[in-house]
Order: structure tokens, then C-alpha cells, then sequence
């Protein structure tokens, strides 16, 4: 079966596939692991706009990129978020430098790549057989396999089971393709699709896979965030704990400023928590924090939160 499947879907994917996106017209390695890391968390079409060339041209090379100061990279990654991951490409890129690894396991020893950015490098840059398990692949497994539920373990042996070896770079990319453009999370298009005849979704109502997930709700955070200017300089500190390590931002508090003007307030929400955040600014020295003129602020890497604050702070021009 999985033979007339396999045809179907690399002619599906001679006609359909998006063959332009410049991380397909590639081997090199370091691009692929660059585009796959930028991926996981955002749009094709903002990676390709914003942010895959830009980087490309300030880090050309693994080395260029493993020489870099953090704060250079964090700069370059900013609007794209989720931070560790810009950390993580630059820490595995030192150790890797001046090559990538040439095998799943060298792939996966580096920080920030799982299994399924490990064998998407493989199976791109090398040709290596496996498959690729990102959330569009997912999907199509759950309702090919007509599951409703189904655990990480699971997952990969049922997409072991599906997999072309023989085609291993034609077969990820069409199963990438079809999850983004046939087989969405709300909608589906299976006459188009050439799993349709063998697909345990499309035979009844493909939406029905998988299960819904329970929604989680996010905890909210109240802040304060308080813009000390002294001498026409405003205070900023770079950040050193987990989240958002690296990044330099205004001084954030949870009470009210004893003194000072309300500028707005600003939402900003993250993976496991929403900011929600007065706005303030106080003519005043703070000790912790290090001092830069407006135009020097521009140069560091500012978390999404306190861009929104710099936004207000023009737009107030107190
Ligand atoms: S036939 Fe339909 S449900 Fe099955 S993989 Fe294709 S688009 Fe998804």
C-alpha cells in the first residue's frame, strides 16, 4: 500500500510542493538548521520577509555565527521571540563550528535541537532516511491513522511507519506542505490530497482527529514598568535570569512608583503568562540600571514588551 502511496505523494509534490523556499534550494546544513529553528515558532511567510535573510547576511557561516557576540545575535533575533532558541543557535554553534555534524546523533548532541530538527537537518542537507515529526506532520498522522489521541512515542513509530526511505527529503517536505496548505488545523482539503483514498480522517470527518487539546489558562502578571531618565539618558538593565536572558530591558517593578508621570499601560503575552504593565516615567537615578542616550537604545536587543515601551515613551515625548 505504502508504495502507491509514496508515488501519489511525490507527484503530488513535483506539482504542488513549495519548491522556491530558499532553505529547499540548499545542502548547507547551517541555512537548513537556521530556517528549521526559525520555523518552529513562526510563520513561513514572516521568516521569509523579516528575518531568514537578514540573518543570513550578518552570520553567513557557522563560524561567523560562533565567533559573534551573544548580544549581536540576540539583536539580530529580536521580534521573532521565544529567545532561547536565538541562545541556543548561538551556544551550539560554538561548539560545533567550523562544521555541522554530519550525523542524527552529532545533530542532537547541540543545544536546542530535538529529534525532529535533527532528522529534518539529516534528511535535507544529507539525504539520511528518517522521518520528520513537527506539528503539520502530526497532525496528518493523527487523522491518516484516524487517532484521536496518541503519545510522542507513538507518533514517531507511526511516522516510521508511513515514511518513503527512499525518498526521504521528498517525502518530509510533502508531508510539511500538505499540513500547511491541505491539511490545516480547521479546515481540510482532502480531494486534493493524495493521501484521500487511504486516509482514515478523509473517509469520515477528518476534523474529528485529533482531540481537542483542554485549554490552559494563563496567568495574568501585573507589573510596573518605570523609565528612569537622568541627564536626558534612560536606565535600562540587561536581564539575566532565565526568561529573556540576555536582553535589555526597563526597570519592571510590582507597586506603583512612589513618583513620576503614568505614561499608558501595555499587554504583552507570552508563552506562559500574560504581562500586563503600567507604564512610567521618572526623572530620577536608579543605581542597578545603565544609562544610554534614545539613539543607543536602538543598538540593543529589547524584549517585545519594552519595544512597546519605547513606542509610548516617543509617542509621549515628555
Ligand atoms: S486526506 Fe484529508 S484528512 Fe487525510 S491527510 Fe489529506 S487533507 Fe488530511
Amino acid at each position: 500500500m505504502n508504495e502507491d502511496l509514496h508515488t501519489s505523494l511525490l507527484q503530488w509534490y513535483e506539482s504542488h510542493g513549495r519548491h522556491t523556499l530558499p532553505w529547499r534550494n540548499t545542502a548547507d546544513p547551517y541555512r537548513i538548521w537556521i530556517s528549521e529553528i526559525m520555523l518552529q515558532q513562526t510563520q513561513v511567510k514572516t521568516v521569509l520577509e523579516r528575518f531568514y535573510f537578514p540573518f543570513l547576511e550578518r552570520f553567513p557561516t557557522l563560524p561567523s555565527l560562533a565567533s559573534a557576540p551573544l548580544d549581536d545575535v540576540l539583536k539580530q533575533w529580536e521580534g521573532l521571540g521565544y529567545y532561547t532558541r536565538a541562545k541556543n543557535l548561538h551556544k551550539a554553534a560554538q561548539l560545533a563550528a567550523p562544521f555541522m555534524p554530519k550525523s542524527v546523533d552529532g545533530l542532537l548532541a547541540l543545544p536546542g535541537i530535538g529529534k525532529s530538527t535533527a532528522h529534518a537537518i539529516a534528511a535535507f542537507a544529507y539525504a539520511i532516511p528518517v522521518p520528520i515529526l513537527d506539528a503539520n506532520v502530526k497532525r496528518i498522522l493523527y487523522r491518516f491513522y484516524g487517532r484521536r489521541e496518541a503519545d510522542e512515542k507513538t507518533l514517531w513509530n507511526l511516522a516510521e511507519k508511513l515514511f518513503d526511505p527512499v525518498h526521504p527529503y521528498e517525502f518530509n517536505q510533502a508531508m510539511m506542505d500538505i499540513g500547511a496548505t491541505l491539511c490545516l488545523p480547521k479546515s481540510t482539503r482532502c480531494e486534493e490530497c493524495p493521501f484521500q483514498n487511504a486516509c482514515k480522517g478523509a473517509a469520515g470527518d477528518p476534523l474529528h482527529y485529533p482531540a481537542p487539546k483542554k485549554s490552559k489558562s494563563v496567568p495574568v502578571r501585573e507589573r510596573h514598568i518605570v523609565v528612569y531618565r537622568h541627564n536626558g539618558n534612560y536606565g535600562l538593565k540587561q536581564r539575566t535570569g532565565r526568561f529573556l536572558h540576555g536582553l535589555w530591558g526597563f526597570h519592571e517593578q510590582t507597586a506603583a512608583p512612589e513618583q513620576g508621570t503614568a505614561l499608558d499601560s501595555i499587554v504583552q503575552v507570552y508563552s506562559h503568562f500574560r504581562l500586563e504593565a503600567e507604564v512610567w516615567l521618572c526623572e530620577g537615578y536608579h543605581e542597578e540600571l545603565t544609562y544610554f542616550g534614545r539613539e543607543e537604545i536602538d543598538a540593543l536587543a529589547l524584549s517585545g514588551a519594552d519595544h512597546k515601551v519605547l513606542k509610548q515613551l516617543s509617542a509621549s515625548r515628555p
